[in-house]
């Protein structure tokens, strides 16, 4: 197991940290953390309790208020996990569709990467919910949830701090991994980073990797829209989503990480496409075989599990 790099914090703009995971890759996710006059909100947990527990740490590191609110950016366990461990004094928010998803998906990701060491992590979903739009008030500093989904999932949230111009993006946007969407959806996500866009985000926090600025959006997009291609050139020549990933040469996105996201885009983008398989083309975030889309994940990697740092 090669050696992960230790977590660091990062301070984006006044009163705006990000807690960064190198190297971003499977369940190595971040996190932000607003510090307020009375008390933190933090966007996100960690997939493990040791790493969540690191995180608290981190937050202590550069305050001594407590956090008071954890906003979910989506229902993934590396980014909810955590939760049980500010539970008791904070409350925790979330879109609409995220308690369910995070009901049904249990400890999924244990049972995908059994040998990491998950410590204590009850599933623990927000218990605040929104549909659009919820504004939260650090002191004078205004703080934006926006529903952006579907787009990674069915239930992403970006947190929006128009004063200091810095949006913590959660999984829409990676920084020097593969985008994945096999959760949510192709068109959805282009529709999603033109809303972020138009925001004007000098800062940007990725779900995984470092920060970055609004150039992000761009290497996002591009990739999709040459998944969306190369879905309607494999459906026409009557190849598989698999197929068609092994004949893909991944061009200027080959030194991304996880490459073998380009699947599960694939299946994605497949169930999109109008007329695939005599369908209309699903709706965004419409349910598919997310388990056969994995498999077929670890088959193109050549039989090996998928790693995870965690
Ligand atoms: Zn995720």
């Amino acid at each position: 197991m090669p050696a992960v790099p230790e977590p660091y914090l990062q301070e984006i703009a006044d009163g705006v940290h990000a807690h960064i995971q190198p190297d971003g890759t499977w369940c190595l996710s971040n996190a932000g953390v607003l510090v307020g006059p009375d008390a933190v909100t933090l966007v996100d947990t960690a997939a493990t309790e040791r790493r969540t527990r690191l995180l608290r740490e981190a937050v202590a590191s550069v305050t001594h208020r407590p956090v008071r609110t954890v906003v979910n950016t989506h229902h993934h366990g590396d980014h909810t996990h955590g939760n049980h461990l500010f539970a008791g004094r904070a409350r925790l928010i979330g879109h609409d569709l995220c308690p369910p998803a995070v009901l049904e998906q249990g400890t999924l990701v244990k049972r995908l990467w059994p040998d990491v060491e998950w410590g204590e992590v009850p599933v623990t979903p927000p218990s605040i919910t929104f549909s659009e739009r919820m504004t939260l008030h650090l002191g004078e500093l205004r703080v934006e949830l926006h529903h952006a989904g579907p787009a990674h999932t069915d239930n992403d949230v970006v947190v929006w701090i128009p004063e200091r111009r810095t949006l913590l993006a959660g999984d829409i946007v990676f920084n020097g991994g593969t985008p994945f969407v096999l959760w949510g959806s192709v068109s959805g996500t282009l529709a999603a980073l033109d809303r972020l866009r138009a925001l004007g985000a000098r800062h940007v926090l990725p779900g995984h990797g470092p920060v970055g600025g609004p150039e992000l959006f761009d290497r996002t997009e591009r990739y999709l829209r040459w998944i969306q291609t190369l879905a309607r050139d494999a459906a026409d020549a009557g190849l598989t989503p698999l197929q068609a990933a092994r004949e893909a040469d991944l061009g200027e996105f080959a030194d991304w990480t996880d490459p073998e996201r380009v699947v599960g885009n694939l299946h994605r983008a497949f169930h999109e496409l109008p007329g695939a398989a005599g369908r209309a083309g699903a709706e965004p975030g419409a349910p598919l075989d997310t388990r056969a889309a994995f498999l077929e994940m670890i088959e193109y990697n050549g039989g090996r599990p998928l790693t995870c740092l965690a």
